[in-house]
């Protein structure tokens, strides 16, 4: 059973947030996980976590959609257990090109996940935890990237630029935010074993980047999702405003 209220995982269906809705499951959370298509693969780590004995739900949502967001928090609403976590997770890549030949639809519909849709969903989740409109508090942890540092030049200086932002609003709003109760944070991961590299257009991206890696390998999901948990829980009870890189070095 979860004693300690409601954790959102946006793309929880795979990769890192799939590992986030699993650990938080074991750390005792109650789940809501979205999925935007996957849904064979939402409802496989639905089937771990009951499984397990955890809490959790499931709701399809594009975070590009606006109205699919307000959809998506009313079944939060429904489900009648406090809100008192986000891992605003979801996000997609496009494929790597020099910036003057990006395909402009894709990269807009890239914000429209990454930045927008993101956005929207902090909104929603701080109106539900704000201790000033009725809620209990709780932490948001946005996923960021290394590549808001390195910026992604010749392949997805999009992509880096719509982390980049995800970075200033874990700033604002963690300062925003924190008399409400509420703590804010980043993780920044490096090369994470997921198939989001597919979508780069080099499905062997991760085997070609290991040799130039500090650490000669890559980042699990898991890896990720521990730090998350970690950000998420009373341990982490000063820490608000942080970017933490998860790059093994890199
Ligand atoms: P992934 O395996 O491709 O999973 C992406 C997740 O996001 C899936 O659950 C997917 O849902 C969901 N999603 C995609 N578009 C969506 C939309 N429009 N609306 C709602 N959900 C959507 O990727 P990942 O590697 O786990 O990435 C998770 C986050 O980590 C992303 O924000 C990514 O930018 C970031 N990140 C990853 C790495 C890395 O090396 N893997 C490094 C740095 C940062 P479906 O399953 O239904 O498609």
């Amino acid at each position: 059973m979860s004693d300690k209220g409601l954790l959102l995982v946006t793309g929880g269906s795979r990769g890192i947030g799939a590992a986030v809705c699993r650990l938080a499951s074991r750390d005792g959370w109650a789940v809501a996980l979205t999925y935007r298509s996957a849904k064979g693969e939402a409802e496989a780590v639905a089937a771990d976590i009951r499984r397990g004995g955890g809490t959790v739900s499931i709701h399809q949502c594009d975070t590009a959609d606006r109205s699919s967001i307000a959809g998506l928090f009313g079944e939060i609403d429904a489900l009648g257990i406090p809100l008192k976590g986000l891992a605003n997770n979801a996000g997609i890549i496009n494929p790597f090109t020099a910036f003057i030949d990006a395909d402009p639809d894709r990269m807009e519909r890239l914000y429209a996940v990454n930045l927008t849709g993101a956005t929207i969903v902090l909104q929603e989740a701080a109106k539900r935890m704000a201790k000033s409109r009725g809620g209990q508090g709780g932490a948001i942890i946005n996923t960021s990237s290394i590549a808001s540092r390195l910026g992604g030049a010749g392949a997805c200086v999009d992509y880096s630029a719509s982390k980049a932002a995800l970075d200033v609003l874990t700033f604002g709003l963690g300062r925003e935010l924190a008399s409400e109760g509420i703590r804010v944070n980043a993780v920044r991961p490096g090369i994470i074993e997921t198939d989001i590299h597919s979508d780069t257009g080099n499905p062997n991206r991760v085997a070609d980047l290991t040799d130039e890696l500090p650490m000669k390998r890559a980042g699990s999901a898991e890896e990720v999702a521990e730090t998350i948990l970690f950000l998420l829980s009373e341990r982490a009870s000063y820490v608000s405003n942080a970017l933490v890189d998860i790059g093994g070095g890199r």
